[in-house]
Order: C-alpha cells, then structure tokens, then sequence
C-alpha cells in the first residue's frame, strides 16, 4: 500500500518549501498545496486566513462520514522553527543511509505527511472509516498556537479521538503525557538612586528579583517532574544607580493538572522581600498538562496491538515538551508521537529514518480504520 522511496520524494516536496513559523506567505504556500492534494482525492477543505502576523491554518474532512458526527481529529503543524535559508546553511534535503535530513522533516512534516499518505491509501484502495476524518494543519504550533488554539478545541466538539503526528521519540515510542507548560512576565518596581550619594534611599528592583529568582526556582522538584526556568532577566539602567526596574520571564513545567492548580496561583501572587518594591506578575497555564487518563492507555493499548499485527513493538513514553494535543488532553483520548522516527528536532542534525515510513504509515492507516 505504501512505496518509502515515493514517500520520501514527496516528503522532500514539503520540506523544500521553508516554513518557519515567522514567514507566513511561506506556509500559506505550503498549505496550498497540501489542501490541493487532498482535494485531488475528493476530501472537504476550508482555509482559516492567517492573522496577527501568523499563517492561517487548514481544516480537512474526508468526504465520508457525518457533519456533526464524532470522528477522528488529526493534528499537524506545518511550521517548522528553522530559519529562511536552513536549506542552503547546512541542512539540505540529503539521505545518508537510513537517514533523510531536512529542516523540519522531523518535526514534523513528514509525520504531518504520514497522515495524508494513509488517507490517500485509503481512498485509492476504495476503503472507508467507521468514523469520520478531520484534520487540522496550523502554521503556529512552534510558537504554542496562538492562533489556532481556539479552532483546536472548537474541533475537539466534534472529536472521539485525537491524534498527533509530532515525532516519535526515542527509537519509535508514541507519547501518551505531555506536561503543562505555564508561562509568566513579572515586572518588579523599586526606588531609583545615586548609588554613591544617596544609596539608602534605593530600593533594588533587581536585588528583590534575586530573592524572587531563588524562591520561585525552589519550586523545582525532579522527584514530581516540576521544573522551574528563570530564562531571561534583566533591569537597571546604569552601574551607579539603584535599579528602579527589573523584568523576568518564567517557565514552569508540570505533568498533573493538580500542580498547575497548585503552582500558578503562587507565581501569580508574589509577595514581595523588601516592602517597598512592587511586584506585577502576568501569565498562567499556556498549554494543560496532558495525562495518560484511562481513556488514552486504552488508545494506546489498542495501537500497540495494530503495530504488533504490522510488526513492530510500539511503546509509549511522556514528553517534557507540549504540543497541541495538550488542549484536548482533558476531554480526549489523545495519542501522540505518531509521527516519523528520526532525532535532531530543531538543530541542524534534525533527520528521519526511512525505514519509519511505511510501518508509521499503515499504523495510521489502521488506526482510521479500526477505531469506532
Ligand atoms: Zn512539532
């Protein structure tokens, strides 16, 4: 049903055209041409335009199945965070071996493409689903989905199941938990002075985010898989003032949804050392953590057996990384990593593995086909 060498000239086609998430017109090219082939196959396309400076994103059905009928949800993102010009920098379209490298082609065109080759084995072979397919293809994922997020959940309504073709991680193993990502900015305002003549009138700004720095960092904790990330700093204006101003920006990762319900409030609400500097903090939950629920070891249950029928072992791992399966984690059964095997994502060694194609592939196949 599946030719890899065939798959693999059309993956090229794709990762030929860049995509980072900062050229739109780019992706919209792309998105073109996706939304062509699958028209060419008698599937159902609407485009959503791009907006804020983002790429619009690509809505598919296949043209069987009930409108308002619970179906299968499929997530690609066409984005990629290589900059124009990757291609020619050192990460040309090349194969090495069992290797095809490209920017992108890993994260994740050629899972993005895994999905319409399985949809195109279906029609071409005159096979339908039980349940109705529907795809989103988003040009904003590497920068958390600010645009498309609300077209995800909204497809989440009319979705049974969820599938992601992120890649797959270490050696082939789909994703079944995602932690949450929280993100935050806090501004801190103290008291500006000379800090020759009149020291002891400042309030620091920046030493009070040293204090802020150390209490939220604490929060840490590598036994519940917590981590705190003080990324960027930065504050004052010269070396012989006391810093007026000082600005944070914060990441925080947690896997259950209990420490997020836990841990935002106290990011948010900060409670100053020193009295007289003030602190603002904005921010909060930017993906939900995704938890391997019941409902989704059951989905993953039943793909490990498809892949045993096909002939591989497929495991399942969690991912400190979000995607878009995170903002339907909650309501879903929500399967991930179903994308290429490969490694390098987002660095100049980012490559799949040939041999991943065709048994990636027909497990999606199988899985449009046997879920209901
Ligand atoms: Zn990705």
């Amino acid at each position: 049903m599946f030719d890899a060498g065939e798959m693999l000239e059309e993956i090229r086609r794709w990762v030929e055209i860049e995509t980072p998430t900062s050229a739109p017109a780019q992706i919209d090219h792309l998105m073109e041409i996706v939304e062509s082939e699958f028209r060419a196959l008698g599937a159902r396309t609407r485009r959503i335009p791009g907006r804020d400076g983002y790429a619009g994103h690509l809505e598919v059905e296949a043209p069987w199945g009930g409108a308002e009928e619970p179906g299968i949800l499929i997530l690609s993102h066409l984005d990629t965070v290589h900059p124009l010009g990757t291609l020619d920098g050192g990460l040309a379209f090349r194969i090495e071996g069992d290797r095809a490298y490209g920017p992108g082609i890993y994260d994740m065109k050629g899972g993005a493409y895994l999905g319409f080759a399985a949809f195109r084995a279906l029609v071409l072979h005159e096979r339908r689903t039980p349940l109705p397919l529907r795809w989103i293809f988003t040009g904003d994922e590497e920068v958390g989905s600010p645009t498309s997020r609300d077209l995800i959940r909204a497809a989440g309504r009319r979705a049974k199941y969820v599938l992601v073709t992120e890649p797959a991680r270490d050696g082939g193993k789909c994703v079944t938990a995602r932690k949450g990502v929280a993100r935050f900015v806090m501004r801190l305002r103290g008291r500006p002075s000379h800090s020759g003549a009149r020291h002891w009138e400042g309030r620091s700004a920046v030493r009070e985010l040293a204090h802020q720095i150390l209490a939220l960092e604490a929060f840490t904790d590598y036994a519940r898989d917590i981590t705190v990330n003080v990324g960027v700093v930065s504050g004052g204006t010269a070396v012989n003032v006391v810093p007026e101003e000082a600005e944070a920006l914060i990441d925080l990762r947690v896997p259950r949804v209990a420490d997020a319900e836990r841990l935002v409030p106290r990011f948010l609400e900060r409670v100053p050392v020193d009295p007289d500097v003030t602190i603002t903090v904005e921010g909060g939950l930017d993906r939900p953590p995704y938890e391997k629920t019941e409902a989704t070891a059951a989905l993953f249950a039943h793909a490990r057996e498809l892949a045993r029928e096909i002939g591989f072992v497929l495991e399942d791992a969690p991912s400190g990384g979000g995607s878009d399966g995170n903002f339907l984690a909650d309501r879903l059964p929500v399967l991930d990593g179903l994308g290429v095997d490969g490694a390098g994502a987002h660095t100049r060694e980012e490559h799949l593995l040939i041999s991943s194609l065709v048994p990636r592939a027909t497990l999606l196949m199988r899985l449009f086909e046997t879920l209901r």
